[in-house]
Parts: C-alpha cells; sequence; structure tokens
C-alpha cells in the first residue's frame, strides 16, 4: 500500500497490531502535528481535571485554518523534552482512553468518508507488520473513532460548508465566538446563562436544564449557533417577541417595507 494516497476502503484489510513489545513504542508520539477536534479537547481536558482555559493555555496552540480563516486548535509538543507529546511515557498514552482522534486514527489517513490511506510505513512503523489483520472498518470501530462522527456531525457541516468555504472568515469577533463555542466551553456556558442568548433564541426548558450540566449537550448547541451564525437561519430559532422588536427599530430607523 502506497503512503499518502487513497488507496484503501472501509473494506480494505490493514493488517496492524501496536504494543509495548515494539521497537518503534511511542516514537509516533513526538514531533508531530496532532489537530485536535472539539470533541478531543472536550475529552481530554475532562481526564485531566482541568477547567477549558487552563487545557487550552497549558496544552494547545492555535492556529488559522487555511481554507476556512478558522481556528483550528493543535496539541502543544513539549520543547523541554524532545518535542515529545506532553501525554507520552515510557509506558505509553497517558490519556489513552481519551487520546485525539487523529492518534485513534494513525497510522491510517482520512481523505473522505469511504477513502483512506496509510501515514506511515513499515521502516517506521514496526506495527505495519505484525500478524493482525482486520478491515478498516473494524479497526475504526475498535479505535473508537465513529463516536466523533455522530458528535461532531454538526461541527463538520459548518466547517466544511460551501458557504464558509467560499467567504474565509476574517471578523474576529467571529474567529472568538468559533473558537468559544468549539474548545472553550467554560467560557461558552457562561455566555449562555450570563449574556441575552436565552432571551434571544427559543430553546426547550429541558434541552436548557441538560446544557446546564453535560458539556456534550452544550457541545451540540454551541455547534447549533455555529451552524445558525455561518451556515442556515434556522439552526435555532430566534423568539417571535425578539424578531419583531428588531423589525420595529429597522422600521424606525427608516428601513422595512413602509
Ligand atoms: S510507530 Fe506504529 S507500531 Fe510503533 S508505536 Fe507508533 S503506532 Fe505503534
Ligand atoms: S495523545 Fe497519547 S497517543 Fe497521542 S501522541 Fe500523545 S501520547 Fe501519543
Amino acid at each position: 500500500m502506497a503512503e499518502g494516497k487513497p488507496t484503501l476502503n472501509l473494506d480494505s484489510r490493514l493488517q496492524f497490531a501496536c504494543h509495548p513489545g515494539l521497537p518503534c513504542f511511542t516514537h509516533c508520539c513526538r514531533d508531530v502535528n496532532i489537530y485536535l477536534t472539539p470533541f478531543d479537547v472536550l475529552r481530554m481536558r475532562k481526564k485531566l481535571g482541568l477547567s477549558s482555559r487552563e487545557f487550552l493555555e497549558r496544552y494547545t496552540v492555535t492556529l488559522v485554518g487555511e481554507g476556512t480563516g478558522l481556528p483550528v486548535v493543535a496539541l502543544k509538543m513539549d520543547e523541554e523534552r524532545d518535542k515529545k507529546c506532553p501525554f507520552v511515557t515510557a509506558q505509553g498514552c497517558q490519556i489513552y482512553d481519551e487520546r485525539p482522534w487523529a492518534c485513534r486514527m494513525f497510522p491510517l489517513d482520512k481523505y473522505s468518508e469511504y477513502e483512506f490511506g496509510l501515514l506511515t510505513d513499515v521502516s517506521r512503523c514496526k506495527g505495519l507488520a505484525e500478524p493482525r489483520e482486520l478491515s478498516v472498518e473494524d479497526y475504526l470501530k475498535e479505535q473508537g473513532v465513529l463516536l466523533y462522527e455522530e458528535v461532531e456531525a454538526t461541527f463538520k457541516l459548518v466547517s466544511s460548508s460551501p458557504r464558509v468555504l467560499a467567504q474565509k472568515i476574517v471578523n474576529p469577533r467571529i474567529v472568538e465566538m468559533f473558537y468559544m463555542a468549539c474548545y472553550d466551553l467554560d467560557r461558552f456556558r457562561r455566555f449562555v446563562f450570563e449574556s441575552r442568548f436565552l432571551e434571544i433564541f427559543e430553546i426547550e426548558p429541558e434541552e436548557i436544564a441538560r446544557v446546564k450540566e453535560d458539556d456534550l449537550e452544550l457541545l451540540q448547541l454551541g455547534f447549533r449557533w455555529l451552524q445558525f451564525g455561518l451556515v442556515i437561519g434556522d439552526a435555532l430559532k430566534i423568539r417571535d417577541r425578539v424578531l419583531e422588536e428588531a423589525k420595529k427599530k429597522q422600521k424606525a430607523a427608516g428601513g422595512g417595507e413602509g
């Protein structure tokens, strides 16, 4: 299988096993670009018992997405430990159960929903010569990758929306809102409950109660809010009262139909 080309599909066979007995064990956890998804950030900081702000400051760097202009969060390698991942030890990954999506995928690269390739080869990743074979689909299941597709479906719709890609976001306020809703969830929760958010948007009381307690619910609300602002206006419903007030203001300012 050639490196860097989408030569695999979900049914393809993958020969691979990773374990501490291999001479390359943990070598792939050094000097590597690991982009974190919103669900990664949520899981990792919970595992570490940190607030979203503490986690982001301590363990990440923020970059600008090439196509979208939106913020992208990457894991900060430890410069003082030869650019190793901050979570790697000689025994392996300290946060293995909550490791990021990119680490779950390795050694696979994803090109589209059904197309994959290999990120490395057997000269560097000895696991590719281990006597265990399974389908790509079973590997993804085993690694817990499919849950991400469920949790981040709306996020994917927003970040890959032709509308977002076409305009390339440059407004710093939108960039900040995106960062808050996707990654800095403690701040987003304060925003939801301490700003006019709940006065403006019609959200069922049951959902409000869930969002108060559950970060995953809060994340979903954040995705819908971004979808509302960046992609389609009916992802969240604005209260009738708010719409009427806005119409009145517009009229008073000389706009509208009259
Ligand atoms: S290089 Fe491959 S086999 Fe070696 S530790 Fe990394 S994933 Fe496992
Ligand atoms: S998070 Fe874990 S699996 Fe991923 S690079 Fe760091 S130590 Fe390795």
